[in-house]
């Protein structure tokens, strides 16, 4: 399946908030770590690195990185192109020197039920 990424397009950085639950996962303070909630499944930079990683996505990150050294892909973009999930929100964002992207789910694995 194809997934698509929306692109925030920002002067400056920004705060990001989760779309699902509100916490505050990205300050605009570069410095500042990614502050991830449980929606929030990986985080890269335009530079082909993670910038945040949660455990149950560990070794497909792992993948996509080595795809990235091996093939010269774009270890976001292999990433979203080889998940499943229908409830997948890829933000980009994006400004002046600086693209960031962040993989939310909706799903918080209690989806079971409405099957
Ligand atoms: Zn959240």
């Amino acid at each position: 399946m194809t997934t698509s990424i929306s692109t925030l397009l920002t002067a400056n950085r920004v705060d990001l908030h989760c779309p699902v639950c509100g916490k505050r996962v990205v300050n605009a303070d570069p410095n500042v770590p990614v502050d991830p909630c449980p929606h929030l499944l990986f985080a890269a930079t335009d530079l082909g690195t993670f910038t945040f990683v949660s455990e149950a996505y560990q070794g497909f990150t792992e993948k996509a990185l080595n795809a990235h050294h091996e093939y010269d892909i774009d270890p976001f973009a292999y990433a979203v192109d080889h998940l499943e999930p229908d409830d997948l929100l890829c933000l980009s964002v994006a400004g002046i020197g600086f693209q960031n992207y962040y993989a939310f789910s909706f799903d918080l694995g209690d989806s079971d039920e409405e099957e």
